[in-house]
């Protein structure tokens, strides 16, 4: 706690033990690296100061706005939970930890640091940072990967966690773990060297224990873009798949496509790709080929029969839209 009074970086969530705010940081930076998250976070407050003003917001607003930082149900569970701390808490957030965990999208992590830096719950926080540290410096072997690990962290923690101060405690410990006892720790630079298991025995390097890796599937799209003039059919993406909400085009899992009324060559007016693109689960190659109809009439109808919707081209740049198909409109004109 020492180093974290002297080191801590200056986040603009830190200046504040408001629920809201810390909520909002925290969602945010799950999975998400402080100098990418800092901005949305700032994007965020302007446009929603409270916790009622994010709850009226629409979802695709709240979408938009989240463009670009990846695992979109984040931002979904986010509006939903604003939602029910508005009607079920009378606009006030839960104070406990268990009654954190009663809301949409949060987790034991983020219900500790609320808790903890909020309403100075001892509880602790054990995300990804804490995971590394705490492994090294008492050498526990365990697979981080299993569900039945945390407990074990937790236990741990708990022996070390002063009651007077478990926020500052829980903010040290993530800090400390992003900035010294990284993946490629500086143990020449660490106050907690001669405390350190795992740098007495030399095995930084092996901890933590992750076991489970994660299966990555292959996967194409090729996009098919039916504009007419200055009209295009976009598609709403589903539950159940990835960027629920979001708007891309109508795909298809190889270049073979079929609409009646439609000569693909003939109509093709440009084809563009591939564009490799990462998720977490997920590599995805894509390919766009821009189909020009040959009457309003005409891409009514293909709209309707591909559940599709008919926008004004100058309305793309309002709806929420994958990183993917953002990135390919950059490189295009119609
Ligand atoms: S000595 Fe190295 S491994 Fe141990 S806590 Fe410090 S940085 Fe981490």
């Amino acid at each position: 706690m020492n180093w974290y009074s002297r080191e801590k970086r200056d986040l603009p969530w830190r200046a504040t033990r408001n629920p809201y705010t810390v909520w909002l940081s925290e969602i945010i930076l799950q999975q998400t690296r402080v100098a990418q998250g800092t901005p949305y976070y700032e994007k965020f407050i302007n446009a929603y100061p409270t916790v009622h003003a994010l709850a009226a917001a629409s979802e695709q607003e709240i979408l938009k706005l989240w463009e670009g930082l990846g695992y979109y149900s984040r931002a979904r569970n986010l509006h939903k939970a604003a939602q029910q701390v508005t009607q079920e808490y009378g606009g006030i957030f839960p104070d406990s930890y268990l009654e954190l965990l009663k809301l949409k999208g949060i987790g034991p992590y983020t219900a500790a640091a609320i808790a903890s830096i909020c309403f100075h719950e001892k509880v602790p926080v054990v995300d990804g940072n804490v995971f590394r540290l705490i492994s090294r410096l008492f050498g526990i072997q365990e697979d981080i990967g299993k569900g039945s690990t945390r407990k074990i962290f937790e236990q741990t923690i708990a022996h070390i966690m002063p009651s007077s101060s478990p926020g500052d405690f829980n903010q040290a410990m993530m800090e400390f773990g992003a900035l010294v006892c990284t993946p490629r720790p500086q143990c020449e630079n660490c106050d907690l060297q001669f405390e350190c298991q795992s740098f007495r025995e030399k095995t930084q390097h092996l901890l933590p224990v992750k076991a489970k890796k994660i299966k990555i599937q292959a996967r194409t799209l090729h996009y098919w873009i039916f504009t007419y003039e200055h009209k295009i059919c976009l598609n709403k993406r589903i539950k159940g798949d990835i960027w629920e909400g979001l708007w891309d085009f109508y795909s298809t899992p190889t270049d073979l496509f079929s609409v009646a009324s439609i000569d693909r060559d003939h109509n093709a007016k440009a084809s563009y790709g591939p564009i490799s693109h990462k998720l977490t689960h997920q590599n995805i190659k894509a390919w766009f080929t821009q189909i020009e109809v040959s009457s309003a009439l005409q891409l009514t109808e293909i709209a309707k029969k591909l559940n599709l919707t008919v926008f004004n081209l100058d309305e793309l740049v309002t709806l929420p839209k994958p990183k993917l198909i953002v990135n390919y409109l950059a490189q295009v004109k119609f």
